[in-house]
């Protein structure tokens, strides 16, 4: 038996070596189309076995041409981390110990890792004491987690068991948000029976920060439940909304407060860049992504929660089969997230915290915004581009002359396979945005691609 795994893994090892050493050469974006891809992977259910080492063999030869490298430090494409060494491996060794890390009793190192990986993520970001986290698939899952706490809290505060009542005949929850949200709040929204029509939008300046007169407009109604999902770094522009202000508005009114950092709160991280945030401990809730700044691998999102009552009361589940509690209180994660039976994500999350300390991960999220500040200086060199706004922290949108010159170059630069970026939208025009949220890219990096844009623009 272990000779099976000796062998297949010994192999395996080598592919993911393989693939990371040739990433500064290989075309960033995929190589094969679509068609290509299903010819390649197709074919009937197989009928019968085949050898694991031969599975992945021809599993890593057919997908090849069909990957995109998004670990090289020329992917810059939305906002986009890679995997650190420690969190890679610790991510396999996760596969291979195969803990349920739903309940304790099911893997109990891998709870106890997560209740030190929660701790320092609270200390690393100066969050209140006290307040609970549960390790998610993303900043999705991770808004549906926190704002399902926020829910049961304000409903709970308006005489009303939402868990137990459901919304049918509930007390109305006025939820605000700006027009430049994420769309993953929405979509929490939908899937906790607000719909989106439950939303009342506040505008936003060009940045994408919140207006909070706006919002202290609307929270001076009549007293409501109330939920205010605020943002710390903005997908496309990387502003943060003024957290503090907007923590002052909230506070008369009784609301709730969420905010959404995904990867913007790692900047609390940084004693250069935390003034970006300040007043983020304030809030009563907050999501954000290990794989992205952070740089460990899917799926890794974390949420918070500065009201561990609400949290559990919202999320908590039992029956009778299950092992729960026990010596010590030991904490199940069933209690905390909306999974069930779940991968251990904590190790990875453990694994990179431990590799970094606090001052690699303060490193990690400076020099990101250095090569990011830098490649927008750089552009001086590109005929033709503009700088949209301003560089706020790892994010650079800029364009050309015209909307067709714009898709053009982005295009050229695309095809070229020498780095990979993805266009948007900014008031009305296009523009394309590039995102450093790697630990591998370089200043060397940056150069490659500005000589990419040069050739592409000129
Ligand atoms: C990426 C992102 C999300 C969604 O995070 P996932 O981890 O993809 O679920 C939410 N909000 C912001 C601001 C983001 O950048």
């Amino acid at each position: 038996m272990e000779k099976d795994f000796d062998e297949v893994l010994a192999r395996t090892a080598r592919i993911a070596t393989d693939w990371l050493s040739t990433l500064e050469q290989r075309p960033v974006g995929e190589t094969a189309t679509l068609d290509e891809l299903r010819e390649r992977l197709g074919g009937p259910l197989p009928a019968g076995p085949m050898p694991p080492v031969q599975v992945v063999q021809e599993l890593a030869a057919a997908t090849e041409p069909g990957l995109v490298a998004i670990p090289s430090g020329r992917y810059f494409g939305f906002v986009i981390g890679a995997g650190l060494p420690a969190a890679v491996a610790a991510d396999w060794l996760t596969t291979v110990w195969d803990q349920n890390a739903g309940l304790y009793a099911c893997g109990p190192a891998a709870a106890v890792v997560e209740e030190v990986a929660g701790e320092w993520l609270r200390e690393l970001f100066g969050l209140p004491a006290g307040s609970s986290y549960a390790f998610v698939p993303g900043c999705q899952t991770a808004h549906l987690t926190c704002l399902a706490a926020a829910r049961h809290h304000v409903l709970r505060q308006a005489g009303w068991n939402v868990e137990e009542g459901g919304l049918n005949g509930a007390p109305a929850v006025r939820i605000v948000a700006s027009t430049r949200r994420h769309i993953t709040i929405d979509r929490a929204l939908r899937l906790l029976g607000f719909g989106t029509a439950g939303l009342t939008v506040v505008p936003a300046d060009d940045a994408g920060r919140m207006d909070v007169a706006a919002l202290r407009a609307v929270l001076a109604g009549p007293p409501q439940p109330t939920i205010v999902c605020a943002q710390a770094g903005e997908v496309n522009t990387g502003a943060f909304d003024d957290l503090d202000a907007i923590a002052d508005a909230c506070a008369p009114a009784g609301a709730w407060l969420h905010v959404d950092g995904a990867f913007g709160l790692w900047v609390l991280a940084s004693p250069a860049l935390r003034h970006l945030a300040a007043g983020a401990h304030r809030a009563d809730s907050w999501a954000f992504d290990a794989h992205k700044w952070l740089n460990v691998p899917y799926d890794s999102g974390i949420a918070f929660c500065a009201h561990p009552e609400p949290h559990r009361a919202a999320l908590s589940t039992t029956a009778d089969y299950l092992v729960q509690g026990g010596d010590g209180s030991p904490r199940d994660a069933i209690d905390w997230t909306p999974g069930f039976s779940r991968r251990a994500c904590g190790f990875p999350v453990y694994a990179a915290l431990r590799s970094l300390g606090r001052q690699g991960v303060a490193d990690l999220v400076d020099r990101c915004c250095a090569l990011a500040r830098r490649f927008a200086d750089g552009l001086a060199t590109v005929p033709g581009s503009q700088v949209v706004g301003e560089v706020v922290v790892n994010q650079v949108l800029f364009r050309f002359a015209d909307d067709e010159t714009t898709t053009r170059v982005l295009r050229a630069v695309v095809d070229s396979g020498e780095a990979w970026l993805s266009g948007t939208a900014v008031g009305g025009r296009r523009a394309i945005r590039l995102s450093v949220s790697n630990w591998r890219t370089s200043g060397e990096d940056i150069e490659r691609t500005l000589a990419a844009f040069r050739a592409a623009a000129s």
